[in-house]
C-alpha cells in the first residue's frame, strides 16, 4: 500500500488493526519519504533507519501475539530536546553535539509503553530558544509550504516533518509557543497541555516553570491520542500533577452546543495581519454556527506578557544552562590552563548567540540590585496575567485567538532583529505564563498559500475542551486535509 506516510495516526491504526498493512511497511514508507524529501526540507537532525524498522517489526510481532497498546506500530518523531535512550540528544547545540541519551524521557517511555515507534530526531532552535529554527547550530529547516520561509520554532523540525509527510506526528516542547507557532506556520495541529499534565522528566530544561511537552499532528484526534498516552503522573517530576486524564477521544464530537467561547480583545489588536484576522474571524463564525455562543472578553495584562516572559524565561535559562561547563556534558574547549578558563572557553565556543543573549539577560535580572526591580516584579505580573485568565474562564469555556500575528516569514527576515522575532510570540506566551492549555489548529491560508492557525485556549487540566472545539471545527472544514506542495515553491499548493 502506498502513501502510508500521509496517514494520520488514527487512520494508520485502522489499517494496522485490519491487517491492510504492517507496521514495518509503514516504517519503510516513512523512511522512503524522508529520503525523498528531507534533502530539501531538513527537518531531521538524526534518523536511525535500522532502529525504526526494528521497532516496527517488534510491533508487528507483538500484534501477532495479540499484545500491544493504543499506539502499537505508530511512528512518532521526537524533537532533539527530549531524551530517547540510545539516540543523540543535542538540543541543536554545539554544546551537546555527540551526546547520547542514557535514558528515556517519561513522555517517550509512555509512548514506547503504548507501542509507538520512535522515528527520528527533529531540528529545533538551540535549546528551544527561538521562533524560526534558524538558531539551530546545525542548519535551518524550511517550511514545506514555501521553501523560502521559516517553519516557525523552536519545534520547527517537528512541524515541518509532519507538514512534509516526513512524520505522521512528532513531539515538541512549548515554553512560549514552540509547539503552537510552528504548527500554525506549517498547517499542523499543535497542543500545549497544561503545565504539569505531561512529565518534564527527560526534557532538557529551558525555563522549568514554563516548559511543557506537546504533540504536533495532522489533526485534533491524533493530538488527543498522543496526549492520552503521555498524560501520566510521574514521581520523577515533582511538578507533574496527578489529575486523572479523561478519555479525550470520547470528548470529541461534531457540535459545540452550550459552549461559551471568549474572544480576548487584546489578541485582535494592532499588528495583527489583516489576512490572519480574516481567517480567524471566519473560523470563529463557524464555531458559532456549530452551536457555540461567542462573547468578548478582556485580558488587560496580556500586553505585558512578552516582557514578563523574557525576564522569567531568561532567568530560569541562565540557571538551567549553568550545568554546561565543559566538565560534565558534551563539548569541551581545548587550550585552558585552569578550570575557570575551561568553563569560560567552553561556554563561549559551545553556545550560539541567542543562547548567550538569554543567559546574559537572565544573569542580569537575577543579579543583586536588579532582582527585585525585574525578576520579582515579573513574577507579580505573571500572577496578574493568571488572574486575568481565571476571570475570563469564569464566564467562558475556552478562548479563541490567532496563534501568531502573521503567517510564516522568509528565512533571514528576522534573524538579525531579535526584538521583532520576540514580538511574534505575543499570542502564545500568555498561556505558558498562566499554565493553562492551548491548541493550535489550521484555519485558513493567506493569498500566498501559507497556512494560518487559530488558537483555542482552555482552563488548566481541561484539554478536552480545546480538543472538542478543534475537532468539531475540523469536522466542518478541510484546512487540516490540505497538504504542502511536494515540489516547488509558493503558489503551487495542492487544493
Ligand atoms: N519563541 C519563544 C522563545 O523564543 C518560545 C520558545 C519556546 O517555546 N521554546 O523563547
Amino acid at each position: 500500500m502506498s502513501d502510508l506516510a500521509d496517514q494520520t495516526l488514527y487512520s494508520l491504526r485502522g489499517l494496522l488493526e485490519t491487517g491492510q498493512c504492517s507496521a514495518r511497511e509503514a516504517a519503510a514508507d516513512l523512511i522512503a519519504r524522508i529520503r525523498e524529501r528531507d534533502g530539501e526540507i531538513r527537518a531531521y537532525v538524526h534518523l536511525d533507519e535500522e532502529s525504526v524498522l526494528r521497532q516496527a517489526a517488534a510491533a508487528d510481532a507483538a500484534r501477532a501475539r495479540g499484545e500491544g497498546g493504543e499506539l502499537l506500530g505508530l511512528p512518532v518523531a521526537v524533537k532533539d530536546v527530549l531524551n530517547v535512550k540510545g539516540d543523540p540528544c543535542a538540543c541543536a547545540s554545539r554544546m551537546l553535539k555527540g551526546y547520547v541519551a542514557p535514558y528515556d524521557a517519561t513522555a517517550v517511555s509512555a509512548l514506547r509503553a503504548a507501542g509507538a515507534v520512535l522515528a527520528g530526531r527533529t531540528n529545533m532552535d538551540e535549546f528551544a530558544m527561538g521562533s524560526s529554527t534558524e538558531n539551530s547550530a546545525f542548519f535551518a529547516t524550511r517550511n514545506p509550504w514555501n521553501l523560502d520561509c521559516v517553519p516557525g520554532g523552536s519545534s520547527g523540525g517537528s512541524a515541518a516533518a509532519v507538514a512534509a509527510g516526513e512524520a505522521l506526528a512528532a513531539l515538541g516542547s512549548d515554553t512560549g509557543g514552540s509547539v503552537r507557532q510552528p504548527a500554525a506556520f506549517c498547517g499542523c495541529v499543535g497542543l500545549k497541555p497544561t503545565y504539569g499534565r505531561i512529565s518534564r522528566y527527560g526534557l532538557t530544561a529551558f525555563a522549568s516553570s514554563l516548559d511543557q511537552i506537546g504533540p504536533i499532528t495532522r489533526d485534533v484526534r491524533d493530538a488527543a491520542m498522543l496526549l492520552k498516552a503521555m498524560a501520566v503522573p510521574d514521581p520523577l517530576d515533582s511538578t507533574s500533577v496527578d489529575v486523572p486524564a479523561p478519555d479525550y477521544m470520547a470528548a470529541l464530537g461534531e457540535r459545540l452546543d452550550g459552549l461559551r467561547l471568549g474572544l480576548p480583545r487584546e489578541f485582535f489588536s494592532d499588528g495583527l495581519d489583516p489576512e490572519v484576522n480574516r481567517c480567524v474571524l471566519t473560523a470563529i463564525e463557524l464555531c458559532r454556527k456549530l452551536g457555540a455562543s461567542v462573547v468578548d472578553v478582556s485580558l488587560p495584562m496580556a500586553p505585558h506578557a512578552i516582557a514578563t516572559y523574557h525576564i522569567i524565561a531568561c532567568a530560569e535559562a541562565s540557571s538551567n544552562l549553568a550545568r554546561f561547563d565543559g566538565v560534565r556534558y558534551g563539548f569541551r574547549a581545548g587550550g585552558a590552563n585552569d578550570p575557570v578558563e575551561l568553563c569560560c572557553r567552553t561556554r563561549a565556543a559551545g553556545f550560539g548567540p541567542e543562547v548567550k543573549r538569554r543567559i546574559i539577560l537572565g544573569a542580569y535580572v537575577l543579579s543583586s540590585g536588579y532582582y527585585d526591580a525585574y525578576y520579582v516584579r515579573a513574577l507579580k505580573v505573571r500572577t496578574l496575567i493568571r488572574r486575568d485568565f481565571d476571570r475570563a474562564f469564569a464566564s467562558c469555556d475556552a478562548l479563541l485567538s490567532p496563534v501568531t500575528p502573521t503567517a510564516a516569514y522568509r528565512l533571514g527576515e528576522k534573524i538579525q532583529d531579535p526584538l521583532q522575532m520576540y514580538l511574534g510570540d505575543l499570542y502564545t506566551i500568555p498561556a505558558n505564563l498562566a499554565g493553562i492549555c492551548a491548541l493550535a489548529v489550521p484555519c485558513g491560508m493567506t493569498g500566498t498559500a501559507l497556512p494560518v492557525g487559530m488558537q483555542i485556549m482552555g482552563p488548566a487540566f481541561r484539554e478536552e475542551i480545546p480538543l472538542r472545539v478543534g475537532h468539531a471545527y475540523q469536522q466542518a472544514t478541510d484546512w487540516h486535509l490540505r497538504r504542502a506542495p511536494r515540489h516547488g515553491k509558493a503558489g503551487q499548493a495542492a487544493p
